[in-house]
């Protein structure tokens, strides 16, 4: 695929920087607020920033069926911070009528980190890169079960920082407001590559 065609959904969060991260690698990134932005994608994001307003947005601006839809056919994923709460089976201290897409068979509790909001792990390794990532996490959730369903990157404290299950690259920290784009290069060389190299799936409905 010479240039991949990346929804960002771009509701709230930090679309902006993971646009511009894509950019930087030669990828097409498009904004997604609107069902018919979904169609003909190669990848989607769903970025950071706060569950509970893009969940919302979601099902406002009937984006909540379609995306979890392509999600379930092998649409390729990035999903960092909020969403991965977005992405998860469970939510834990989330809203009483917060909803998910349900994709990932994980159990998530939102600001896991307690009062610290912001926090940075310069030394983060993760096994797909020689070289150490500068790790910006932000009011970060946690994953407390499910993580032997998932494919574990990186661990901080005992805890998955980054983690794949299938077509989705789940992390709990913020690779775009680092200047860094090796993990953006991953996802597109592994998880969106993959998807390319193989039929998508139907969804069974
Ligand atoms: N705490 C936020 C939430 O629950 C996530 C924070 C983030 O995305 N940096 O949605």
């Amino acid at each position: 695929m010479s240039r991949p065609r990346i929804g960002v959904l771009a509701l709230q969060g930090a679309f902006r920087e993971h646009i511009a991260a894509l950019e930087r690698l030669g990828a097409d990134a498009i904004p997604v607020r609107s069902p018919e932005e979904i169609a003909g994608l190669d990848g989607v994001v769903l970025p950071g920033g706060e569950s509970t307003t893009m969940d919302k947005l979601l099902r406002r601006f009937q984006l909540q069926v379609p995306l979890r839809d392509s999600l379930r056919e092998g649409l390729p994923a990035l999903a960092t911070c909020a969403g991965v709460i977005l992405l998860a089976e469970e939510v834990r201290d989330g809203l009483p009528d917060q909803e998910t897409l349900g994709i990932l068979p994980i159990a998530v509790r939102r600001n896991a980190y307690g009062r610290q909001p912001e926090s940075f792990e310069d030394g983060l390794e993760l096994d797909f890169l020689d070289a150490p990532f500068p790790g910006v996490f932000i009011r970060a959730p946690v994953v407390e079960s499910g993580v032997e369903t998932m494919e574990v990157h990186g661990v901080v404290d005992g805890r998955p920082v980054a983690m794949s299950h299938g077509n989705v690259l789940a992390l709990t920290f913020h690779p775009e407001l680092s200047g860094d784009d090796r993990v953006h290069e991953f996802f597109l060389e592994r998880h969106v590559g993959a998807a390319a190299a193989t039929p998508r799936r139907q969804a069974s409905r």
